[in-house]
């Protein structure tokens, strides 16, 4: 979502003529956005304006803003703690951003703006500026969120749920694939209550219908979907619309109904299971995630045994697993059967080899299979190596071979790691890449 907001911001500061650079010291304006999800993202952002403090001391006309889920809690606060920062600027306040960049450099004022007020669309600009070729994008779809988890800042700092209008989500994601974007992935806290409070006409399973019909688009995922609301006709979906990726990420939290509870979560673990058995039905193929906190308040040695249960018994593709993190304002702050840091250590180090375990047994069983890969760019490793991601979301690195960001390329996979695969293209799908690959470069 922060990716999202960060290039809304970039497209307004295009029209203030600012250009992004890769290298700090030559910037002119620097905007942090921030997220205040755990304390050690909040820490972060600390360590990084000390950094920034130094930079302004030899750079005095430097402009520095805090935007996101931190200056949103912060405020006038931040200011006082980094007296060099000159823009605080919260989560409803992007449209914003221009004009108090002009009350700073115009009238040599500091500008804090955390009003919970503003617009749920972003700015009406198209999106013309993406400085290198890209074939993936996000959309959010729905700001804020209405389930108030008890371990969770969100809608405290994003305010209650807000859907945006269908047609400038269609209009965007077309903008986005002239521009070559071949994959799109709709952006929520709770994608299944898209459109059922301001009534624009489509829920979400009739939204994704209406993306899936974008000429040009390939793929199409989504994130999040809360088990508590993930409907039948959700899951339905899975088996109607032919570029929806066979993925889904649905955060289970733990595996023991006792902490759902006191997380306020909503379902049981026997309602999860019963899900994820029906979305197995609609797409088999089904490649299905999670994410975990481990060390709630309260969490016993069985709850922590039902969780690795649970985990061994789903077979999960992948976890995200977080150290639960005390967040001010939130309910579960005022727990008082904290877990200890190092019990919360032990537990992290458990789960995470387990489904370790889990993931590279998974990821072994693809060897030898032929994977339809969309092309993203190059790898991480280096200059021969080029990467993408499978329908399933898995990473696949593969040698360069003169294939393109965009393409969809089948790709026949030689080796299996725990975060990726490796393969090499493959002709033996009969499967050409897209016609519309081709190195793509901004307009
Ligand atoms: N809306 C999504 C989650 C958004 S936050 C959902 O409900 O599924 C992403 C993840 O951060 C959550 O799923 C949760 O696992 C983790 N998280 C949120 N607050 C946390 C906290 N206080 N401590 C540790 N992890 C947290
Ligand atoms: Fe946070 Fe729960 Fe909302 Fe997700 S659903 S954003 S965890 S309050």
């Amino acid at each position: 979502m922060n990716v999202y907001d960060s290039e809304q911001m970039e497209r307004l500061l295009a029209t203030m003529n600012y250009r992004p650079t890769s290298h700090q010291e030559k910037a002119d304006l620097i905007i942090i956005n921030t997220c205040s999800i755990r304390d050690k993202a909040e820490h972060k952002v600390y360590s990084h304006l000390g950094r920034l403090a130094r930079l302004k001391l030899k750079k005095p006309n430097l402009v520095i803003g805090v935007g996101g889920c931190v200056a949103q809690q912060e405020g006038d606060r931040l200011l006082k703690r980094a007296p060099h920062v000159d823009i605080v600027f919260g989560t409803f306040s992007i449209s914003r951003l221009p004009s108090l960049i002009r009350r700073v450099t115009h009238e040599k004022k500091q500008a804090v703006d955390v009003e919970p007020t503003g617009t749920v669309e972003p700015s009406h600009i198209k999106p013309t500026n993406f400085q290198e070729a890209r074939a993936t994008a996000f959309v959010t779809v729905m700001r804020g969120c209405d389930n108030f988890c008890t371990y969770c800042v969100v809608p405290y700092l994003r305010g209650r749920e807000l859907s945006r209008r269908p047609e400038r989500i269609l209009e965007e994601i077309r903008h986005l694939v002239a521009k070559g974007v071949r994959e799109v992935t709709l952006l929520g806290q709770n994608v299944n209550s898209y459109g059922l409070k301001n009534g624009h006409g489509l829920d979400f399973p009739a939204l994704l219908e209406a993306v899936n019909d974008i000429e040009g688009l390939s793929r199409l995922r989504f994130t999040t979907s809360h088990p508590k609301d993930l409907s039948d006709k959700l899951i339905r979906a899975f088996g109607r619309l032919d570029k929806l990726a066979p993925h889904m990420h649905l955060p289970v939290q733990s595996g023991s109904d006792r902490i759902l509870k006191r997380m306020n979560r909503g379902y049981t673990t026997g309602n999860y299971l019963a899900r994820i058995e029906k979305l197995r039905k609609a797409q088999p193929n089904i490649a299905i995630t999670s994410d975990i906190i481990v060390g709630f308040p309260g969490e016993g040695k069985t709850d922590f045994e039902e969780t690795l249960n649970l985990v061994e018994s789903v077979g999960f593709d992948n976890l995200y697993i977080f150290k639960y993190s005390n967040r001010k304002n939130t309910p579960a702050f005022r727990f008082s059967d904290k877990v200890q840091e190092a019990v919360k250590g032990e537990r992290f180090a458990r789960l995470l080899e387990l489904q370790s375990k889990i993931t590279l047994e998974k990821n072994r069983g693809l060897v030898g299979t032929v994977q339809e890969v969309l092309i993203e760019g190059l790898s991480k490793k280096g200059y021969d190596q080029v990467t993408g991601h499978t329908p399933c979301n898995k990473t696949v690195n593969l040698s360069d071979g003169g294939v393109c960001v965009g393409q969809l390329v089948p790709v026949s996979i030689a080796e299996a790691f725990s975060h990726s695969l490796l393969g090499a293209p493959s002709e033996c799908c009969g499967k050409l890449p897209g016609e519309k690959g081709g190195i793509l470069h901004a307009a």
